[in-house]
Parts: structure tokens; C-alpha cells; sequence
């Protein structure tokens, strides 16, 4: 088995030579970045920030935060929160060392930090110290019949400033951290859910103080970019508008699948099965990046993205991203690289080199 690793390790660097693709993994703790570094990963391509806030020891001051009636008192439980999200970016940062770093501000709605059931919202309120009919009529408040559509990604930012400011401060100073650790660092900050240009209009600016502040106030510079997911098919149409606000675009392919076919992510495999079967569809779209519609809407998106801006970087961190087909998808489409989970990373590092050995054969012929 030692022999069959050490073939494995040289087949790979030949692999390595030659894809012409970055591909970076999906990576939300410093574990899995480690991990995935020895699958080959050359930075983190998303960190989902929300899955930090749920963790035992912070969910207590991210439910005082959603419950809050007031900023003041928002700005509260923030401020409590903001220490474990250095800690988490600082330890990321460290684990990364110097690869690019692309962290997502909060992206899914409020309400999936609470309890829906009366036993558990009555048990929360005990332990929060407040009357359960306050907390029921949040938890309702919160409710929304369309989640997925609703009061989330950038429009969380929008509403709540404070939860955006607090985490670029906390990426600003967990890069402080990291670089009088010795690191060099890489941060990219990234917007959820932009589907219209005036959104990251709005956030960029508030992004930019709060980071230049902390950076200013350790004394400490790092490069950092502001960019935005691509997960909303109105944002591909006018990527030529965002592009002007964005550093990066990075494609959310699960997203822009739900919306573009308009399938729910959490429920269309009821019927998609049968829908592949029957073949109005030729594979499951959201394993597959389905080429014609939603591949069209990539496409779209990077040509006006870099029609303003030449060298607009350019990503996917859907799931799509460490599935061969869509892999090879993002090359032609002149992605700068994949991101996929750490366990798909050598795949999608052999997808990128076939994709990359298939265009300049294909041109070859070209030239002949
Ligand atoms: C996406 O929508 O493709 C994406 C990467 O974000 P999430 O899966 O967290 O919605
Ligand atoms: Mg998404």
C-alpha cells in the first residue's frame, strides 16, 4: 500500500503539471482546510461562515442577537460574538498560510438559529431568562413560508448592518492574528445573494471601513478583495453592473440551479428521479451542472463580468464544482478555479488537468 500511495502522489504531480485550473475547497473550520490542503487544495474557495454560529459555545449570543428588540441590544451580542469569529478566521488563516482565504458573510435566515417546537422554545427561554410567549412571537415573526427566497444572504446585510460589520472586523482581526503569527494572508470577502448591483453598492463601503479600521488600528496591512457570489439568475444578467463593485465573482451553482430552474433545492427530488427517468432531464441538475440553461447563465455572467473588468477573477463553489462534466465546464468558461468538499479536491484536480489536455488537443486540430 506504501507503493500504491507513492504512485498515487507521483500520478497526481503529473496531474498537477498539467491543469491550468486552480481548484479549491469548501472548508468552514481549520480541520478541514488542513485536510483538504493534503487533497491538493491551493486555498479555500468557500467558508460558510453560518455553521461557526451554530457551534455550542456561541449559538447562546447568536439567539440574543436574533432576538434582540433594539440595535443597541444587537450590537450587544454581537460584540460577545465577535471574539470567536477572530478565533475562527485567525485559526483559518494559520491553517491556510497564505493561500487564498474566501469567506462568506451570513448567509442563511435568522430563524434556522432557533427553535420551532413550543418545548424547545420554552426550554430556551428559560435558560435566556425571558417569558416563551416573547420568544414564540419571534420565532413567528421570523417565519417565513419561502426561506429559501426570503430574508436571507445580502439581505440579512442590508437589514442588519451591525452582523456584517461584526464579521468583517472579526476577519480583519483574525488576519492581524495570523500575520504576527508569521502568516502571510489572503482574505476574500464575500456577499451572498447579490441580485442587484446596489446591494454590494450598499455593503462594499461598510465592508471596507470596518476592515481598513482594524487594520489601521493594529498597524498591520493586508491585501484583501470584496466580492460577490453568483447564485441569482437577475445577477447574471447584469453581472456587467456588479462587476464594477466586485473583485470576484464565485459562481453558486446549488442556487442558481434552484432559482433558474425554480426547483427546490430541499424538495425536488421527489420528482426529479422520475423526471431523469421519463428523460425530460438527462441527469440531476443539481449534481450535474446542467449546460444549456443554467450553464448559460455562468457563461453570460463571466463574459459581461469580464467585459468590464479583463481580469475579473472567477470561481464556483457550488457542488458542481468537484463533478468532472462541470468541471470541465468551468475551464472552457475560463474560470480561474473549482471549489469543491476536501474529499473531492483530487477528483476535480484530474478533472481540471483532462479538461485542460482536451481544449489543446481541440485546438490543435484548430490549427491544422
Ligand atoms: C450555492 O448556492 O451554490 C452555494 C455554494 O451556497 P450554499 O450552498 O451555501 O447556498
Ligand atoms: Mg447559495
Amino acid at each position: 500500500s506504501v507503493e500504491l500511495v507513492g504512485n498515487f502522489e507521483v500520478f497526481m504531480n503529473w496531474v498537477d503539471e498539467i491543469r491550468d485550473m486552480m481548484v479549491r475547497t469548501n472548508a468552514d473550520n481549520p480541520r478541514d482546510a488542513k485536510k483538504a490542503i493534503e487533497f491538493g487544495a491551493e486555498g479555500i474557495g468557500l467558508c460558510r461562515t453560518e455553521h461557526m454560529f451554530f457551534e455550542e459555545d456561541r449559538i447562546p449570543a447568536v439567539r440574543e442577537m436574533i432576538i434582540a428588540e433594539n440595535v443597541e441590544d444587537r450590537v450587544k451580542a454581537l460584540d460577545k460574538l465577535l471574539p470567536f469569529q477572530r478565533e475562527d478566521f485567525h485559526g483559518i488563516f494559520k491553517a491556510m498560510d497564505g493561500k487564498p482565504c474566501n469567506i462568506r458573510l451570513l448567509d442563511p435566515p435568522l430563524h434556522e438559529f432557533l427553535p420551532h417546537d413550543d418545548a424547545s422554545i420554552e426550554e430556551l427561554a428559560k435558560q435566556m431568562g425571558i417569558r416563551p410567549s416573547d420568544l414564540k412571537k419571534r420565532v413567528v415573526d421570523l417565519d417565513e413560508f419561502n426561506p429559501m427566497l426570503g430574508h436571507r444572504g445580502c439581505r440579512l446585510a442590508v437589514t442588519y448592518p451591525e452582523i456584517c460589520i461584526m464579521q468583517a472586523r472579526a476577519i480583519a482581526q483574525g488576519a492581524v492574528l495570523a500575520t504576527k503569527d508569521g502568516h502571510k494572508v489572503t482574505p476574500e470577502i464575500m456577499v451572498p445573494l447579490v441580485g442587484h448591483v446596489n446591494e454590494l453598492k450598499m455593503l462594499r463601503p461598510l465592508i471596507e471601513e470596518a476592515v481598513n479600521e482594524e487594520f489601521e488600528k493594529a498597524g498591520v496591512k493586508v491585501d484583501y478583495t470584496v466580492g460577490t457570489m453568483i447564485e441569482i439568475p437577475r445577477a447574471c444578467v447584469t453581472a456587467d453592473e456588479i462587476a464594477e463593485v466586485a473583485d470576484f465573482f464565485s459562481f453558486g451553482t446549488n442556487d442558481l440551479t434552484q432559482m433558474g430552474f425554480g426547483y427546490s433545492r430541499d424538495d425536488a427530488g421527489k420528482f426529479l428521479g422520475e423526471y431523469v427517468d421519463k428523460g425530460i432531464l438527462e441527469k440531476d441538475p443539481f449534481q450535474v451542472l446542467e449546460q444549456k440553461g443554467i450553464g448559460r447563465l455562468v457563461q453570460m455572467a463571466a463574459e459581461l463580468g469580464r467585459g468590464v473588468k479583463p481580469n475579473l477573477k472567477l470561481g464556483i463553489c457550488g457542488e458542481h464544482g468537484g463533478e468532472p462534466s462541470s468541471v470541465e465546464f468551468c475551464y472552457n468558461t475560463g474560470l480561474n478555479y473549482v471549489s469543491c468538499s476536501p474529499f473531492r479536491v483530487p477528483i476535480a484536480r484530474l478533472a481540471a488537468a483532462q479538461a485542460t489536455v482536451k481544449k489543446r488537443k481541440g485546438d490543435s486540430h484548430r490549427d491544422k
